[in-house]
């Protein structure tokens, strides 16, 4: 591998073992003692005990995997390390109290920074275009840098479990930041590897099902926390690329994502930094056929060839008519929970359903869908597209569309298919390959709720009643001495006018009474309406 090229950045490697967090697999959980206790309760260097259980941060408990009944979609059972995750590896891990979160409950959970983690830390991801120089150059040699760096605390998984030989033989390997990531995008999407009697495809723990946007928001997540760690800046986030409307593809640019190579209208433009960057886990027919599991070896460069699609599939990029329908579908997932559900939100913003009536029709990708065809190269094929820094632009986007119907319609936890889903993806499966373990519904909620926000929907929360109060009273506060100020000089003022009033009215009745004796009897009666004119 090569070195970074931008060093720009001030960084500073703080990680240890004792900041062990995220994913697949910790590299605290990949020995054969560990594999073979199925136990993965790493200590936290804080208090030296595993979870750090002796401050109260967590401590290590059976998995209770739910098993509920699955779709008919995947016809085995006991095949595949994925099922009932995580219990093939580890049926123990750490149970993180408060606002304790990570492998070894030694980090803080979203949305949360501090020693103890009791600070609130809400982030504001922004649009690409919004960024400043200095914020874009250093969201560029962050990338750069995740690229480069091997990861302190994980490694991935070059075997399957049977082929470790239940865990005996431990099969794990160096990967840095950013291709941690792509092959967990990989694996979660992967092929079934069922030995002499060949693959199954039709299986996918990330992808169309219901999880799809829970998956992928956690995906989000965690890839932001473990950067955040890497450079040490808890205020980075990922920026996100509006596509909406757009007639090409506005980030491919040298000052952007890259631009297209000058010769090779497949391959990116050398100015990019992105041109030097080597893919992984792009080849799953070769994997399939050798009956292995992508292990992080560097391919070639990264694919990119936008506009050049199959546009009898993506004629163009969506439209915000497409996305302001795809946002009034108010059910989030409909039967049979996959790519032919009609009407479905999850489905219809995935991009297996036309996003003008909601009707399934797999012959056309749309939204979602859309722009990983559109970009014709690395970002086009499930295992592999994460490779492609793009991927991190569009899902920030479509995570805000997902949080704009969360906000509109604020669906009941119970809405989200807890059954016959496909596999992965129902209400309490734990998402494949996180580890520490979350649910899909974990992230069923408001990104609020997870410390998080976006620029352009900041101001569209609805306030609550609590709110509207508590801005009154703030505002109360800052023009109350004004008020009473006021008040006093209205008063003096109101009893100035009176006394004058009074002082021109007693003279005034003197003279009248003098002069118009005559008509004081029909005074007292003026209070009747009607005049009398004279006696
Ligand atoms: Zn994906
Ligand atoms: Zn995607």
């Amino acid at each position: 591998m090569r070195p970074p090229q931008n060093v720009a950045v001030v960084f500073h490697f703080v990680l240890s073992l004792s900041e062990l967090s995220f994913s697949q697999f910790p590299r605290a959980c990949t020995s054969a003692d560990t594999l073979t206790r199925k136990e993965c309760c790493p200590v936290w260097n804080g208090d030296g005990s595993p979870c750090g259980q002796l401050s109260g941060r967590g401590s290590c408990e059976d998995v209770s995997v739910i098993s509920t009944p699955q779709g008919t979609q995947f016809p085995f059972s006991g095949v595949d390390d994925r099922e009932n995750w995580p219990a093939v590896f580890y049926n123990r891990t750490c149970q993180c109290n408060k606002n304790f979160m990570g492998v070894n409950c030694g980090d803080c959970r979203f949305g949360f920074i501090g020693a103890n983690c009791t600070k609130q830390h809400m982030s504001i991801r922004k649009n690409i275009f919004d960024l400043t120089i200095a914020e874009k150059n250093q969201f560029f040699a962050y990338l750069n840098l995740a690229k480069y760096t091997i990861s302190e605390n994980y490694q991935i998984a070059t075997g399957t479990y049977a082929q470790m030989n239940n865990g005996s033989n431990p099969m794990f390997r160096d990967v840095s930041v950013y291709n941690l990531f792509v092959w967990m995008h990989y694996y979660t999407s992967r092929d079934t590897l069922l030995g002499v009697s060949g693959v199954w495809t039709d299986i996918d723990f990330a992808h169309e099902g219901p999880g799809f946007l829970t998956w992928h928001r956690a995906y989000m997540l965690l890839w932001e926390h473990e950067l955040r760690k890497t450079v040490n800046n808890d205020n980075f986030t990922i920026p996100y690329w509006d596509w909406r409307d757009s007639q090409d593809c506005t980030i491919c640019t040298d000052e952007y994502m890259g631009g297209r190579h000058s010769t090779n209208p497949n391959l990116l433009s050398l100015a990019s930094i992105f041109s030097a960057w080597q893919v992984i886990c792009t080849r799953p027919d070769d994997y399939n056929r050798r009956g292995v599991l992508c292990d992080g070896s560097p391919e070639g460069p990264i694919q990119r060839n936008p506009g050049n699609q199959d546009r009898s599939r993506t004629p163009k990029l969506p439209s915000s008519l497409e996305v302001e329908f795809c946002l009034s579908l108010a059910e989030y997932e409909t039967p049979p929970f996959n790519k032919f559900a009609n009407y479905s939100f999850r489905n219809t913003l995935e991009g297996f359903a036309n996003p003008g009536d909601g009707i399934a029709n797999v012959s056309q990708s749309s939204l979602h869908n859309a722009l990983h065809i559109y970009m014709n190269g690395s970002m086009s094929r499930v295992g592999g597209s994460a490779n492609d820094p793009i991927f991190l632009l569009h899902h920030a986007f479509i995570d805000s569309i997902y949080e704009q119907w969360l906000r509109r319609h604020q669906p009941l936890q119970m809405t989200f298919p807890a059954a016959n889903t496909p596999i992965g993806h129902s209400r309490d499966y734990y998402m494949v390959p996180f580890i520490p373990i979350y649910r899909n519904i974990e992230f069923f909620v408001s990104t609020r709720e997870l410390g998080y926000d976006y620029d352009y929907l900041v101001e569209s929360v609805p306030p609550s009643v609590s709110a509207i109060l508590a801005f009154y009273l703030q505002e109360a506060k800052q023009i109350w001495p004004w008020l009473l100020s006021a008040g006093v000089v209205g008063c003096l003022v109101t009893a100035l006018l009176n006394c004058i009033i009074i002082q021109n009215c007693k003279k005034k009745e003197i003279s009248t009474f003098e002069e118009r004796q005559p008509l004081l009897n029909t005074r007292d009666e003026y209070q009747g309406v009607s005049y009398q004119t004279s006696i």
